[in-house]
């Protein structure tokens, strides 16, 4: 067998499940143990600096600069006791991933060596920025980029290194992260929510966002992953052809989870659970070495803090258990990918879940305001909700029968879909509801008793009972690209809502009556979003056309959305974004789109040069010797004897000059799209006439693997890859 492939076999098979972090005790004895919590602040620091930071924590003050040392002091002490040399900032670039530089704490005077932080280096940090994406942000003369702690996130410790949650800023003040926006787009919904909320509860004060994100992932064992340069490069396999039993028999989901898996699962939930990450569940998913695991939900910054930590940490655990975990959305064809479902909900201060429908009617309007509300965001905007997971290695998985569709639609549940038809079927309330206003309401609101079971995995955008669920998120993706968008096409909706009621109570009409009017106007309005079938069905995609429903073709052209005048004007009235902000994001996503399929076209054509090619000549050498030999020993009744070899022979020869010509126009199409100036008009080129070619030379390529001798291929087959 090709030496580097046998190798990697021998060392996989070598690696047994073992675990690494036992600890002693019920996991209550160590939850939270390396998170700088309000508990341990209490402890390292005096009554002032605390009060400090407990009142930028809930209400968002500025930290004195007085206080700071002071903070940064006990933050120090605590870390250096549990063993930490050094500190850093982590933030979340708009690369989708996260960014850290590690600072000693130790500093030597006068020949002593001391442990230190000072507070400003606490508050804020100066990163070599200029190496982020900033979109023209920042001119290179000025390349300063400011990285903030963001004090409503807890301080931790992860590997020996303090970590400080932080915001990333450019010198003038615009935001070059995706928590920044995130926020202000939470602030935003409160602002809008908060008044609707009023109507049914005058102590409502502000409304928060809950996110529950559940992450799906692959593993794969290490010295398979190194022997694939496109899992190292790409983080998914741009070539390999498909395994003869990969997902047929659905054995895999809700299976047995193997050993190895299982011993790596409780050691990283222990570290999870050390960093205060409340992981409730864990199985296997539909794919072959694809799990999922869910936090319980929290508020949305906490939740997508919380999940980028939890990859960092998945990802260090799986060193030692000598796996590598693959968070690509895609990194197998022919398997389901990977998604990041972002369930999200909006809960008062009051601790009322608004999208929770009650047993009274009165409990079942309030959850039919917001309901509606959140049916004419996503319809408002639903070709921008579904382009903020566009992406390269999403695009692999969405509208592939496998993942949610490529156009957006709403699932609401037989139950709620007619509750919410009687109502736009109902064009007059009715008279007699003028007095009691409960039993008019009741009349035309039902009980709604919403059945558990009523579940729809082929929407994009479903309700599950109290919560919707958004499940085109991608499994690699910062999940706040998709939340903040949604945050803001809801406030805007509560907006309106909030705008029309009041209108119609000026003109005279009773608060319930105006409220149940503007919900059947916003149901009527939405109602081309609402979608109960099956979202993956030919009859769907043309359906969804005829209302006007856009999907996405093509990420690239996707992505002028964001130049689109509604996006703008959402985004820079509700202050989530600026227009500058907006145009510096589409201008990374186009960059960030063309650099990861430059790389995916350099590795598809590096591995068939060296790799494919090579291997394929080989066999074919082996076979035409083969033929040659048999010649001389039968003499002309060969031909009849090596039959199927000549037929192999020429196959192969096809293929392989298929192949060589295939990645030469690979190469000449990159050439000239490199050329164009314009990021987004090369991201363009490179997604309409790059990636077809790749596509060609892929096939190509599965097509030798199924035809050469597998002792001579070089790498690591699909079946290897995917089954422990
Ligand atoms: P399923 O796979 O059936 O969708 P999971 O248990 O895997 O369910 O994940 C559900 C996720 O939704 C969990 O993270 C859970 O905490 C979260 N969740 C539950 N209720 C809410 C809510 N009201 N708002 C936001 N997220 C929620
Ligand atoms: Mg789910």
């Amino acid at each position: 067998m090709a030496k580097f492939r046998e190798r990697a076999l021998n060392e996989a098979a070598s690696h047994t499940p073992a675990r690494y972090f036992v600890e002693k005790g019920p996991v209550s004895s160590y939850f939270g143990e390396n998170v700088f919590d309000l508990d341990k602040m209490k402890r390292y620091m005096s009554t002032k600096a605390y009060e400090a930071v407990v009142s930028a924590v809930r209400y968002g003050s500025r930290l004195d600069r007085s206080v700071a040392d002071e903070i940064a002091d006990g933050i120090r002490a605590w870390a250096v006791e549990k063993g930490c040399t050094h500190y850093t900032h982590l933030f979340q670039p708009l690369t989708g991933t996260t960014a850290e530089k590690h600072e000693a704490f130790v500093s030597v005077k006068n020949g002593y060596a001391v442990e230190q932080l000072k507070g400003s280096a606490l508050v804020q940090q100066e990163p070599d920025a200029s190496s982020f994406p900033n979109g023209g942000l920042r001119n290179t003369f000025e390349a300063r980029g400011y990285s903030a702690w963001d004090p409503t996130s807890p301080v931790f410790i992860l590997d020996g290194t303090l970590c400080v949650p932080s915001v990333f800023v450019a010198y003038t003040g615009e935001a070059l992260d995706m928590k920044v926006p995130n926020i202000k787009s939470i602030q935003a919904l409160s602002q809008a929510a908060t008044p609707v909320a009023r109507l049914f509860d005058d102590n409502v004060r502000s409304v928060r966002v809950n996110v529950g994100l559940e992450q799906e992932y692959f593993l794969v064992d290490e010295a398979l992953y190194n022997a694939r340069p496109d899992l190292v490069l790409c983080g998914r396999t741009v070539i390999g052809h498909t395994s003869a039993k990969d997902q047929q028999l659905e054995d895999h989901y809700f299976g047995a989870i193997p050993e190895r898996v299982s011993a790596f699962m409780k050691d990283f939930e222990t570290e999870a659970y050390k960093l205060g990450i409340q992981l409730e569940t864990r199985h296997n998913e539909v794919a072959p070495n694809q799990f999922e695991c869910a936090p319980l939900f929290s508020d949305v910054t906490t939740a997508i803090d919380q999940n980028m930590l939890l990859m960092i940490v998945m990802q260090k655990v799986a060193e030692k258990h000598h796996l590598k975990v693959i968070f690509h959305e895609k990194p197998f064809n022919g398997v389901n990918g990977s998604g990041k479902h972002c369930n999200w909900s909006m809960q008062t201060n009051t601790g009322i879940n608004l999208l929770s429908p009650g047993k009274t009617p009165m409990k079942n309007l309030r959850f039919l305001t917001f309901f509606s509300c959140v049916l004419k965001a996503v319809y408002d905007h639903n070709f921008l909700l579904m382009t903020s997971v566009a992406s390269l290695s999403n695009s692999f998985r969405l509208g592939g029968s496998e993942a949610p569709p490529a156009v957006m639609s709403v699932f609401s549940g037989s139950t709620l879909a007619s509750v919410l038809d009687s109502i736009v079927s109902q064009k007059e309330m009715n008279d007699d509801a003028a007095t009691a206003d409960s039993i008019g309401i009741a009349k035309s609101i039902p009980e709604i008793i919403l059945d558990n079971t009523d579940r729809n995995r082929t929407s994009p955008f479903a309700f599950t009972g109290n919560r919707f669920e958004f499940r085109a998120v991608g499994s690699s993706m910062n999940a706040a690209a998709a939340t903040y968008v949604i945050n803001s096409a809801v406030a805007e909706a509560l907006t309106t809502f909030k705008a029309e009621v009041d209108a119609l109570m000026a003109a005279g009409e009773e608060k319930d009556k105006a409220i149940v009017a503007t919900i059947r106007k916003f149901v009527s309005e939405s109602r081309n979003i609402m979608f109960e079938g099956n979202g993956y069905s030919r009859e769907w995609a043309e359906e969804a056309a005829r209302r006007g429903l856009k999907a996405i073709t093509n990420v690239p052209d996707a992505y002028e959305i964001y130049k689109d005048p509604a996006t703008i004007e959402l985004f820079t009235k509700l202050g989530v974004l600026t227009e500058s902000e907006i145009e510096a994001r589409y201008e990374v996503l186009q960059e960030t789109y063309v650099k990861k399929l430059q790389i995916e076209a350099r590795v598809i054509g590096d591995i068939c040069l060296n790799h494919v090619i090579p291997a394929a000549v080989s066999y074919q050498n082996l076979l035409v010797r083969n033929v040659r030999d048999l010649k001389e020993v039968y003499g002309d009744e060969y031909k009849t004897l090596c039959k199927s070899e000549s037929e192999t022979i020429r196959k192969i020869s096809g293929f392989i000059n298929a192949l060589s010509e295939d990645v030469e126009a690979l190469v000449e199409a990159r050439k000239k799209a490199n050329k164009e100036q314009n990021m987004a008009a090369r991201a363009k080129m490179y997604s309409h006439e790059v990636a077809p070619i790749m596509d060609k030379v892929r096939y190509s390529a599965d097509h030798l693997e199924m035809l050469v001798d597998d002792e001579l291929w070089p790498l690591p087959k699909y079946r290897e890859l995917l089954f422990f």
